[in-house]
C-alpha cells in the first residue's frame, strides 16, 4: 500500500470505531481539488502539485514541500492529514498540501527562486486568504515563502500578506512561526510525560533542531539526534548548543559525538522517540526492534500502518503527527489572522495562545483515551472526523 491508501485504510477503519456513515467516510476518499502541473526552471521542467483536500471547517491550509521523492499520492496524504489536523487543534481551516518532484539542494539561488515563483504563477487563481493557504514545509522556508508572496501580490497588483504563512517576519510574518512546531510538540512531551527520560529525535531540520533546543533548555536529556547523513549518540546527554554550532559549520551532526546509523536510532534503548524527518521510517522491516516507550511523531506519517498497530498492541504509546506537530498550523492560523486584522501580538501572547490550544487539544483527547480505552491517533481522529462530517452536514453536502 502506499502512503495515500494507507490512510484512506485508516480512515474506513475509524469509520466502525467512530460510528461514522459510509457515505461519511466515502466524502473522506477523495480529495475535493487536484491540482497537477509542472513548474520549469531554465527550461527544465518539474512535476508540482497542490491538492485541496477538504474545505468544510474554512479555508484550505498545508505547506509546500520540495524533494526528490514527493509524488501526487504521498501530497494527497498529507492534504488529508492537514484537514484532520486543523479539525484536532479546532482551527477554522480544512487541508491541503502542495509539493515538487525536485532536490532543492541542486538549485542555486536564483533557479530556487524561479521554480518557486513559477509554482504561484500555476496556482495563483486557486489560492487566497479565504481559499487555500500555503506555508512551508519539509525543504522550504520562510525565504521561499516571500518570493511565493511577492509573486502572487504582483500577480493581483495588491498586498494580501494572508494569502501565504511562514513568512519572514519583514514582510508580516508572525512571531514564534520559526519554532512553533517544536513548540507546540514540546507542550504535548510536558503534559504527557513527567519522568525523568530519555529521548532520540530523529532529524535536525526545523522541528528537531528546535525541539531539541527546546527540550534541552527545559532540562531533559537527549541523548541521540540524526539527519539525512547520519547520527550521533552520547548516553550522557548531547550538548545541543554546542551541536547546533557543528551542524551548521559542517552540515551535519555526525562527527560531533558517537556516529551511529539512522536504523540505529530508531532502535535505541530510550524512553521518547520523537521523528522528525520524514514518513515511514517505523514500518515492518524495523517495528520489532523498536524499544521506546513512547513515540512523538513530530513528522507527518513516520510510524506506517502495520508498525501502528503492531506497535499499539506493544503497549508503546503513539502521540499521533494530527496533533504533535500541529503547533506549526496553529500558529500559522495565528500568522493569517493578524494578516487579516493589521494587527501584531507580541511572542510572550503567541505562546500562551498556542500552549492553551495544544493542551486543549490533548486533552479532549487523552479523555476519550480514557473513556473509550483506545489509542491516541483513533481517539484524535474520532474527534476531529466528527468536526469536520458535522460542518459537511450542516454545509448540506452530506
Ligand atoms: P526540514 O527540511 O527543516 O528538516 C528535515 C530534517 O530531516 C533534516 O535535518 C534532514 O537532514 C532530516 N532527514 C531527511 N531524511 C532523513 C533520514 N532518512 N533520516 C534522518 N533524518 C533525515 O523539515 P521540517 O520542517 O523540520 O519537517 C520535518 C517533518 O516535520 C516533516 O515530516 C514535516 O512534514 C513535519 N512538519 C513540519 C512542520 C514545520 O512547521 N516545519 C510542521 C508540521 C509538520
Amino acid at each position: 500500500m502506499n502512503v495515500f491508501e494507507e490512510a484512506i485504510s485508516r480512515i474506513e477503519e475509524l469509520g466502525r470505531l467512530g460510528n461514522f456513515s459510509k457515505e461519511e467516510v466515502n466524502l473522506l476518499k477523495e480529495p475535493r481539488k487536484i491540482l497537477d502541473f509542472e513548474v520549469s526552471v531554465k527550461g527544465k521542467k518539474y512535476k508540482a502539485y497542490r491538492v485541496q483536500y477538504n474545505d468544510a471547517r474554512g479555508p484550505t491550509k498545508g505547506g509546500i514541500r520540495y524533494h526528490p521523492d514527493v509524488s501526487l499520492e504521498e501530497v494527497k496524504a498529507l492534504a488529508l492529514w492537514m484537514a484532520v489536523k486543523c479539525s484536532v487543534v479546532d482551527i477554522p481551516f480544512g487541508g491541503a498540501k502542495g509539493g515538487v518532484k525536485v532536490n532543492p539542494k541542486e538549485l542555486n539561488e536564483e533557479e530556487l527562486e524561479e521554480l518557486s515563483r513559477d509554482y504561484i504563477r500555476n496556482i495563483h487563481e486557486d489560492i487566497g486568504p479565504s481559499k487555500d493557504i500555503p506555508a512551508p514545509d519539509v525543504y522550504t522556508n520562510p525565504r521561499i515563502m516571500a518570493w511565493m508572496l511577492d509573486e502572487y501580490e504582483k500577480i493581483k497588483n495588491k498586498k494580501v500578506p494572508g494569502v501565504i504563512t511562514g513568512k519572514p517576519l519583514e514582510l508580516r510574518g508572525s512571531k514564534g512561526r520559526d519554532y512553533a512546531t517544536a513548540m507546540g510538540a514540546a507542550y504535548i512531551f510536558r503534559e504527557l510525560i513527567k519522568d525523568k527520560v530519555k529521548i532520540a529525535i530523529q532529524g535536525f531540520g526545523n522541528a528537531g533542531s528546535h525541539l531539541a533546543r527546546i527540550l534541552n533548555e527545559w532540562g531533559y536529556k537527549i541523548v541521540a539526534i540524526s539527519d539525512s547523513k547520519g547520527g550521533v549518540y552520547d548516553e550522557k546527554g548531547l550538548d545541543i548548543d554546542k551541536l547546533i554550532e557543528h551542524k551548521n559549520e559542517t552540515g551535519r551532526v555526525s562527527g560531533f559525538s558517537k556516529d551511529i546509523s539512522n536504523e540505529e536510532l530508531l532502535e535505541l534503548d530510550v524512553d521518547v522517540l520523537m521523528p522528525c524527518a520524514l514518513e515511514d521510517q517505523i514500518n515492518k522491516k524495523n517495528m520489532d526492534r523498536i524499544k521506546a516507550k513512547y513515540i512523538i511523531e513530530v513528522a507527518n506519517g513516520p510510524v506506517s500502518l502495520e508498525a501502528d498497530k503492531f506497535l499499539n498492541k506493544k503497549g508503546i504509546i503513539i502521540i499521533p503527527d494530527v496533533l504533535a506537530n500541529a503547533g506549526g498550523v496553529v500558529v500559522s492560523y495565528f500568522e493569517w489572522v493578524q494578516n487579516n486584522m493589521g494587527y501584531y501580538w507580541e511572542e510572550e501572547e503567541i505562546l500562551e495562545k498556542l500552549e492553551k490550544k495544544m493542551v486543549k487539544a490533548f486533552n479532549q483527547i487523552a479523555n476519550v483515551v480514557e473513556e473509550r480505552n483506545i489509542s491516541y491517533r483513533d481517539a484524535a481522529y474520532v474527534l476531529a472526523l466528527k468536526k469536520i462530517f458535522e460542518a459537511e452536514k450542516l454545509r448540506g453536502r452530506l
